[in-house]
């Protein structure tokens, strides 16, 4: 092979007993863990946002947003049930650039990655501990989820990993929810072949052992528009598309069917100012009938403290490195217009 072996890592178990989450973070994992997986059972009917920067690219900055969002959860915890996006690996559509605080602890220096399993268990376990909220990330590399399974409330596979059988067999042995985004082209068979294979259970190898998997009952979709073939970006979130979906899932007899409805990627053409327009038609059909309303649990919304994007380096403090979000104002003002239409 022409690659270096350059280190073997430290496995999970024991990054886990050098970075213990304590008695009070196991705590909250629990209780919160099951207000979440409640809302996807369909026994609290609070709606859901996944809401966070694109890329969790440093500490300060993502505490910092992170606990705004506290403070707004506080406002409206009897409408909405806020899971805030710290997402510290990313897939690039050329394999390219930032991969995320996984790779590269610090944007700008060379990929280390003992350094970047630290870096991510310890800015998800402050955010146990700072903000009392249990986060979302994008499970990637299925083979590292064990870094962080006990700190997580919520976990995507993403729009170029969803058609992947590792992925699918590894979902199937997670216990919180995971939302299975369409593929980029937006096929939704894709979609729902995943989520059927995720609530099934298999037999497989994960990290040299033979396992077998509960299956998840609580795989379901998420909706994040699509490319058609001449690169344009589709939007896949309007009414018809919601009953659409509805349709699908009356056929397929998976478990609790449920959407999370991406408002940026290619449901926004990448105008992350677009999300407050769409959240609100979201929100309108969801009102208009009464099925798309038990189907769409709620958003997933990329925002951060600035508006827009800036090139890894650009210095701006709470300014996204890779997809551009909406910024801290406009989203304080789109979580509030959310708690009352919803
Ligand atoms: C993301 O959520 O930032 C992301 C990369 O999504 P997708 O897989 O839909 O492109
Ligand atoms: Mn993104």
């Amino acid at each position: 092979m022409n690659m270096t072996f350059e280190r073997k890592l430290t496995i999970p178990k024991e990054v886990k007993e050098m970075y213990p989450l304590d008695a009070a973070g196991k705590a909250l994992v629990e209780k919160r863990g099951e207000e979440i997986r409640r809302v996807f059972r369909g026994e609290d009917d609070r709606f859901v946002l996944v809401i966070g920067p694109c890329s969790a690219d440093r500490d300060d900055s993502v505490l910092d947003y992170i606990c705004r969002l506290r403070d707004v959860q506080e406002k409206v915890r009897n409408e909405i049930l806020i899971i805030p996006r710290i997402y510290t690996n990313k897939p690039r559509t050329t394999g390219d650039g930032y991969k995320g605080m996984l790779h590269q602890p610090d944007p700008a220096a060379r990929p280390d990655m003992f350094k970047g399993i630290v870096a991510i268990r310890e800015l998800h376990m402050r955010a146990i501990a700072e903000t009392g909220f249990l986060c979302a990330d994008e499970m990637l590399y299925p083979e590292n989820h064990r870094y962080l399974d006990d700190l997580l409330g919520y976990v995507a596979v993403g729009a170029r990993s969803v058609e992947d059988q590792q992925h699918r067999l590894t979902a199937s042995g997670i216990e919180i929810p995971v939302g299975m985004k369409n593929p980029t082209s937006g096929d939704l068979s894709v979609m729902m072949n995943s989520i059927t294979a995720a609530q099934h259970r298999h037999t497989f190898i994960y990290r040299g052992w033979e396992v077998h998997s509960e299956g998840n009952p609580l795989a379901h979709a998420i909706l994040r528009g699509y490319i058609n073939k001449h690169g344009q970006s589709l939007p896949n979130y309007h009414y018809e598309d919601l009953t659409h979906l509805a349709a699908l899932y009356a056929e397929s007899g998976l478990q609790n069917p449920g959407v999370i409805v991406d408002t940026n990627h290619a449901n926004s053409g990448k105008n992350p100012f677009e999300q407050p327009r769409i959240a609100r038609e979201v929100l309108s059909s969801r009102k208009y009938n009464p099925d798309v309303r038990r189907l769409v649990k709620g958003f997933m919304i990329e925002s951060y403290i600035e508006d827009g994007a800036q090139k890894i380096g650009g210095g701006v403090y709470g300014r996204s490195i890779t997809d551009a979000c909406l910024g801290w104002e406009k989203t304080e003002r789109l979580i509030f217009d959310v708690a009352e239409t919803v």
